[in-house]
């Protein structure tokens, strides 16, 4: 049975290793048998035809032979079809593959083998902060302590005993991950899994540091300024990317999650980005009219209250309130006024006040 690869992929013979690539890449796509139309046989046949066109001194010693090498006896030495083709999907032998080269395009069409090396990430951390109603509106710098897995203060998180050098990791020369050749209904699959023994990294320290044992993390207590923003609510979480427990080397530290509090104030009541102030006048300053001093979070303030002031009347400053999260610009502040109706009078305070009706 004679085998035109170059008809199998359906490119010309002069094809460049690009359009071989191209064309195996479109075809693998259409058969994967994972796909509603695929088509395992045709699948199988297209990486075969791959297997060799794609490699340049395959490709030369197929087309030397031609379409009929199989019918000649084989394949160099007296090799035969399936000894060549086993020999191949083991990436043995004489007929040496590039592997290397298979696994990135199967990588690149189904996901896997190239980037296969998860990032090892630290674990988050959640913590409460409780802060006053006035550092809500206004924002406030907290430093909080964390005990925590944090940077190796020994070794500086490189995971050597000071002095000491770091190494090219024997376990995988260096590579950091361990390729392995595996046999599928497709053909061979290189996949390469991360190196137990230097994480990845390729390296790794001759004598571990004595802290960390070598991890490059170590519990420590660590300092960490928390930037509150003006104009925070209740009950928000703050997200901050790298502050939870740092990772084994090469990976990423997790994230600090604070979850803040605010203390309810005895004087002011939030309403979205308005503050409301509850303040008491006098019968006589809601008839007459006063002129009061109003603390509010800006300091104190004199506020005109007219004569014939109705219970309950708001007065609105402008700007006063809280600022908003996402913009410029502030909320406003609004003035209450709670009327005090006298419970004692005397005689003449109580005929002054008859002679009203
Ligand atoms: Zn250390
Ligand atoms: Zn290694």
């Amino acid at each position: 049975m004679s085998k035109d690869y170059y008809k199998t992929l359906g490119i010309e013979k002069n094809a460049n290793q690009d359009e071989i690539k191209r064309a195996f890449r479109k075809l693998a796509h259409k058969y994967h048998p994972d796909k509603p139309d695929g088509d395992e046989a045709k699948f199988k046949e297209c990486n075969e035809a791959y297997q060799v066109l794609g490699n340049e001194q395959k490709r030369q010693q197929y087309d030397q032979f031609g379409s009929s090498f199989d019918q000649q006896g084989g394949f160099g030495g007296g090799m035969g079809w399936e000894d060549f083709m086993s020999q191949a999907r083991q990436g043995g032998g004489g007929a040496s593959f590039d592997f290397g080269d298979i696994g990135d395009i199967f990588g690149d069409v189904f996901g896997f083998g190239r980037n296969s090396r998860r990032q090892a990430k630290g674990a988050d951390i959640q913590i409460d902060l409780q802060i006053s109603f006035k550092d809500s509106v206004f924002g406030v710098d907290q430093t909080v302590e964390l005990y925590k897995a944090t940077k190796c203060s020994k070794c500086n998180g490189n995971g050597a005993e000071p002095g000491t050098p770091i190494e090219e990791c024997k376990t995988c020369n260096g590579q950091g991950k361990i390729k392995k050749i595996q046999k599928t209904f497709l053909g061979a699959i290189q996949t390469a899994t991360t190196c137990q023994d230097c994480h990845g990294e390729g390296k790794k320290a001759k004598t571990p540091c004595g802290k960390c044992a070598g991890t490059g993390i170590s519990n420590e207590k660590e300092r960490i300024e928390i930037k509150v923003p003006a104009g925070i609510e209740a009950d928000s979480t703050l997200r901050m990317s790298g502050k939870g427990n740092a990772a084994p080397k090469g990976g990423i530290a997790g994230d600090l999650y604070v979850r803040i509090f605010v203390k309810q104030d005895s004087e002011f009541l939030r309403k979205g980005n308005d503050i409301v102030k509850f303040e008491k006048i006098s019968f006589k300053q809601a008839a007459l009219g006063d002129k009061l001093d109003v603390k509010t979070l800006d300091g104190e303030i004199s506020l005109k209250v007219p004569a014939g002031t109705q219970p309950n009347t708001k007065f609105r400053l402008k700007g006063k309130g809280v600022p908003y999260l996402n913009s410029s610009g502030r909320g406003d502040l609004y003035i209450q006024v709670e009327v005090e109706v006298p419970t004692k009078l005397n005689k003449e305070q109580k005929k002054a006040l008859e002679s009203f009706s």
